[in-house]
């Protein structure tokens, strides 16, 4: 369950937030997956991604996850954080969601 909402400023300056060097296309805070097009509504490898983090987000509820998220963020960049390794790892499997275990991404912690 999420709420898709087209925010191209928010998105804007989360692009600008220092180390991101990227045009961010969609940033979530469950319950809501933020896109800076509305036209990514139909990107269904986008949307899978995002939804991944909302379900990363309701294993360990929001503050927890937003205090790692940005703990690693510091320690480790943008891609090494393991919630976005186990997002773009499977946001091209549609299925991922239906299968995935619990805190899946306990895998990708290092
Ligand atoms: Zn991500």
């Amino acid at each position: 369950m999420a709420w898709i909402i087209v925010a191209p400023r928010l998105l804007n300056l989360v692009s600008r937030f220092p180390g991101v060097n990227m045009q961010v296309r969609g940033y979530t805070i469950f319950p809501f997956i933020f896109l800076s097009n509305s036209t990514y509504k139909e990107d269904q490898v986008l949307i899978n991604h995002e939804r991944i983090h909302i379900r990363q987000q309701m294993e360990l509820l929001l503050i927890p996850f937003v205090f790692w998220y940005f703990m690693a963020y510091f320690r480790r960049g943008y891609r090494l954080i393991s919630f976005e390794q186990e997002a773009y790892e499977n946001e091209q499997n549609l299925d991922y969601l239906k299968r995935r275990k619990p805190f899946a991404f306990w895998k990708y912690v290092k």
